[in-house]
């Protein structure tokens, strides 16, 4: 048991403590989240430098035809060509600027005044910082390759601030001598339209709104606002769980990214749980195996005890009946007892005890036969009220001579039962024997046989030491024997019960007992009425 305990339990409960820690500090420390956080950050780096990449491409086509620096009368065709840039302007020198804008919004008064103030700012941007502009383009340009400078501009319209994008660049035709400056502007409309959908679905493509796993989406809102600019398709309302600001083409824009559908934390948590489920599952399964080999491993060690038992017990009933009858051959033997009644009487010893020799060894065969299923039966209609009386006249004498009171009750009625003669006398026998073994001081044995259901009842009553209700259970077990065998003092084999039930239920009948502790035993057997082929039948099957 210390072996299983150490062997077994404690690895086991061991694992199962470490899994729920395990769990515990995923859990705690967010660790799922932080998988994801990270991961995401990463998709929104790189979904940053794809879409800077777009939008300089847009912004090279255009400024491929872009007027020349002296073509400032050029801009209203630029204009119609690009219906995606509201305004469009050329810096020629101090206090020159020239600006254009979609002619068809013109109308607007507001617009006029966005015009207006973005010619006065950029007008004066250049005016004062021309040289600062120059490096700033030419350092682009060397460094990253790149020759237009992305800005952004807030615009009010109605209640709202508006974010645009302004593309600034050196036009061809500018020169050191003469530097000129171009710029350009796409309006709010345009980026969340047109730009950004398009941008951020390039960014995730493959997206399935029927997939049902949790997917990523991505939007883009303004550093001024929650509610996204534009978003990619399957986007599903709520807020970001990872956000990134841009850097370099967007100033001023914020990139996030969720899964659809779900959260970070409610898959750490479907994750947490069915970990949990998977942990619970597994521990029962673990435990009941457990439970399943402990009982086995104490049934093999009660098994093996009751075995060694019924060794010891065993050859102490050989060693006694074989002892005695040596003794009293032995001194018949001598020719020494001349009185006859004596020497009747050494006889009578003699035959008794190997008579419960044979006794002993016919239970010990005969549970030997029923343990490997050899034992057969064979079934013949018998008179059991003549079976019963014959059996029981030869202990007769015995019983009587042993001081017990012996009454016989055997019904008039009775029906003819098929049964196995000798089976069954083997089982009233050791019933009987049982009835004696067991008696204490009230010496007094019944054997009652009567009618019951169109079958018989035979029962065997003592008043002897009786068995506690908690053990009346196991007395027909194999080698099952009442109280510690080492204070035992009335031996036996613990096999005589077993017998009598597997004879019984081979009959189909049944064996039961009814007992109080101190006022006796009444052991019964009842054996239905059966046809000989259903009988014959069970016969061959035991
Ligand atoms: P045993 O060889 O020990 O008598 P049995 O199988 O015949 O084996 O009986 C099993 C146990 O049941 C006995 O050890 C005894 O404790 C108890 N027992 C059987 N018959 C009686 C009885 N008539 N009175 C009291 N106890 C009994």
């Amino acid at each position: 048991m210390l072996v299983f305990m150490l062997g077994v339990m404690l690895p086991a409960a061991a694992l199962i403590v470490t899994g729920v820690s395990h769990l515990r500090t995923i859990q705690r420390e967010k660790a799922i989240e932080a998988v994801f956080q990270r991961e995401y950050q990463q998709v929104l780096a790189i979904a940053e430098k794809r879409i800077d990449a777009r939008a300089y491409d847009i912004a090279d086509e255009a400024m491929a035809r872009f007027p020349k620096a002296d073509q400032g009368d050029e801009l209203e065709t630029f204009l119609a060509a690009h219906p995606d840039i509201v305004h469009a302007f050329l810096w020629t020198g101090k206090g020159h600027i020239e600006i254009q804008s979609q002619p068809d919004r013109m109308a607007d008064p507001e617009f006029e005044k966005e015009r207006r103030s973005l010619a006065s700012m950029f007008g004066h941007w250049f005016d004062l910082e021309s040289n600062d502009w120059i490096a700033k383009l030419k350092k682009m340009r060397v460094m990253e390759g790149r020759r237009a400078y992305f800005t952004s501009n807030w615009v009010s319209r109605g209640d709202k601030w508006q974010y645009q994008s302004v593309v600034l660049f050196m036009p061809r035709g500018s020169t050191a001598e003469h530097p000129t400056f171009a710029g350009f502007v796409y309006d709010t409309d345009y980026l969340s339209n047109k730009f950004f959908p398009q941008a951020l679905n390039e960014v995730l493509p493959n997206q399935n709104t029927n997939d049902t796993h949790p997917q990523p989406v991505i939007m883009v809102r303004t550093a001024k606002e929650n509610v996204p600019l534009a978003a990619s398709m399957g986007w599903d309302g709520g807020s970001p769980e990872v956000e990134r600001g841009f850097e370099g083409v967007f100033p001023g824009l914020i990139l996030g990214i969720k899964l659809r559908g779900t959260t970070f934390a409610n898959i750490s948590n479907h994750f947490a749980r069915s970990n949990y489920l998977t942990l619970g599952a597994l521990s029962l399964l673990m435990g009941g195996g457990m439970l399943l080999t402990y009982r086995n491993v104490a049934r093999e060690f009660a098994l093996a005890k009751l075995k060694s038992d019924f060794v010891s017990n065993v050859s102490h009933e050989l060693r006694t009946p074989l002892a005695l009858i040596r003794l009293y051959a032995e001194t018949l033997e001598l020719g020494r007892i001349s009185n006859p009644e004596k020497r009747q009487e050494y006889y009578e010893i003699i035959r008794k005890e190997s008579e419960r020799l044979t006794s002993l060894i016919n239970n010990i065969l005969d549970f030997s036969r029923i343990e490997s299923g050899k034992k057969e039966y064979s079934f013949r209609k018998t008179d059991v009220a003549d079976l019963v009386r014959s059996t029981l006249e030869s202990y007769r004498f015995e019983i009587e001579q042993n001081g017990f009171q012996f009454e016989q009750k055997i019904a008039n009625d009775l029906p003819q039962v098929w049964v196995d003669r000798e089976a069954i006398a083997r089982s009233l026998l050791n019933l009987v024997n049982n009835a004696v073994k067991y008696s204490a001081t009230e010496k007094y044995l019944g054997v009652h046989l009567y009618r019951h259901n169109g079958g018989v009842k035979l029962e065997v009553v003592d008043r002897g030491i009786g068995i506690p209700a908690k053990e009346q259970p196991k007395i027909f077990e194999k080698f099952y024997r009442v109280g510690d065998p080492l204070v035992h003092n009335t031996k036996g084999s613990g096999l005589g019960l077993s017998l009598v039930r597997h004879i019984v239920q081979a009959h189909g009948g049944e064996v039961g007992v009814e007992s109080e502790p101190g006022q006796g035993s009444k052991f019964i057997i009842t054996l239905p009425v059966q046809t000989a082929e259903a009988q014959q039948a069970k016969g061959m099957s035991v």
